[in-house]
């Protein structure tokens, strides 16, 4: 063993970064919301980055996780599973529910722990790339494209927060003539050929009205919706039939398996998910029902890049299509995303990020798209520099913050307009 590539010490710092007023089916971003940066740093002084969810659930795992790390060689990530299950607590397979809920489909205490194993994978694999010069899509086998197309990502929004926060210049967007502009200034900063819109925000007729506007602004091009599961399954064929000309694909337009395979089956429109396939053991209904035919991963849940490429694999043999879902997210994530998904073959649809909605980032130099398009770096590691002052100040406000916005709560953040609000039973229309 080298020595040098053993773990001599974890830092875990949360962070609160600011997030725009983005409207979806649950409430609205909070001005808020916490990420969990992860560095990993070598006997021999190389220090790798990661990046994860970071509220209080998160945080809890991530802590004996990071105590039982020093020693363990950063060459073993597929050793990271197995000292989560022991020190993090739960069972091997650990699927029982934790919440039902939420915009990214079951949380289970197996996919709460994968969602924190992945930005300790993410960091020993950009201390590993460091630590013997090369990338880390070298470490996963090689790229097999220079670079990773993302997509548009479009959302109703406020010009800013009820309660505070911090200000930016896009201004609102509530109806297909504001979507539309948003869009053209994303295209114009950014050159993304594809576009998606977080729906579930209005009635079904509404966005419909949105998508066709968009249709017209930008003919030809591929265009997504994404309702996060608020349709009935009728509800989702009426809105396939009358954009099926247009889409793309549907993201969840109806919540869990059996609606989005009855949907599935009386439209020809393809159907997508990053809510009813987030985890092994829902893979084998979902593909034998046909329930969708793209998967949107995400390498936070899934467990990290290893493990997206695992799900990339079993995708193939099901002849169901892979593309990426985005979180709000930073810059270690993006380049994380960006090195996995250069490596999976058939990768047919842009990718999803939030990222130009961050103004916000931990890194030296932010990414630029051009041509809608992150270049693949061949620099060591994952190719991004700390910016410790910077980690440091966001890291203040976390430590200011009165706990908040610790926790991402889209229903909480709506509150503050809304004090009636509650998070809207599905199917909602
Ligand atoms: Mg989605």
């Amino acid at each position: 063993m080298n020595t040098a590539l053993l773990i001599d010490d974890v830092r875990l710092t949360p962070i609160l970064i600011s997030d725009p007023p983005l409207l979806n089916t649950q409430g609205v971003h909070q001005p808020y919301t916490p990420r969990l940066i992860v560095e990993v740093v070598t006997r021999g002084g190389v220090t790798g980055v990661g990046e994860t969810y970071g509220d209080g659930v998160y945080l809890d795992l991530a802590r004996p996780l990071a105590e039982a790390l020093p020693g363990h060689p950063v060459t073993d990530v597929n050793g990271l599973f197995g000292l989560a299950e022991r020190v993090c607590g739960g069972s091997p397979g650990a699927e029982e529910g934790v919440d039902a809920s939420g915009l990214r489909g079951v949380r289970t205490a197996g996919k709460l722990r994968l969602s924190v194993v992945s930005a300790f994978e993410v960091a020993c694999l950009d201390a590993l790339g460091k630590a013997v010069g090369l990338p880390v899509h070298a470490l996963l086998g090689g790229k097999v494209r220079d670079a990773v197309e993302y997509g548009a990502y479009l959302f109703y929004r406020w010009a800013e927060h009820p309660g505070g926060g911090e200000k930016d210049d896009w201004g609102a967007a509530l109806d297909p003539a504001g979507i539309v502009a948003q869009a053209r200034r994303l295209v114009a900063e950014h050159g993304f050929g594809s576009f998606k819109l977080k729906g579930g925000v209005f009635g079904p007729d509404r966005e419909i009205a949105a998508v066709r506007a968009l249709a017209e602004a930008f003919p030809g091009r591929p265009l997504r919706l994404d309702p996060n599961g608020a349709w009935s399954v009728e509800t989702s064929l009426r809105v396939a039939e009358r954009l099926g000309d247009v889409l793309e694909y549907l993201e969840d337009p109806t919540s869990g398996t059996d609606r989005m395979a009855e949907v599935a089956a009386r439209t020809g429109v393809p159907l997508a998910t990053n809510m009813c396939v987030t985890t092994l053991p829902e893979i084998a209904g979902a593909f034998a029902r046909r329930a969708v035919r793209i998967v949107l991963s995400d390498h936070h849940y899934w467990g990290g890049l290893h493990r997206t490429r695992e799900l990339a694999a079993v995708c193939r043999a099901f002849g169901v299509g892979l593309s990426m879902h985005s979180n709000t997210h930073l810059g270690i994530s993006l380049a994380a995303m960006t090195h996995v998904a250069a490596t999976v073959p058939g990768l047919e649809h842009a990718c999803d990020t939030h990222y130009p909605w961050q103004a916000e980032d931990v890194i030296t130099a932010r990414h630029v798209f051009a041509g809608g398009r992150l270049a693949v770096p061949d620099t060591p590691g994952l190719g991004v520099e700390l910016d410790r002052e910077r980690l440091a100040t966001l890291h203040r406000r976390w430590l200011d913050d009165d706990g908040t916005l610790r926790e991402r709560d889209d229903a909480a953040a709506m509150r503050r307009a809304d004090p009636a609000w509650v998070t809207p039973a599905v199917p909602r229309w």
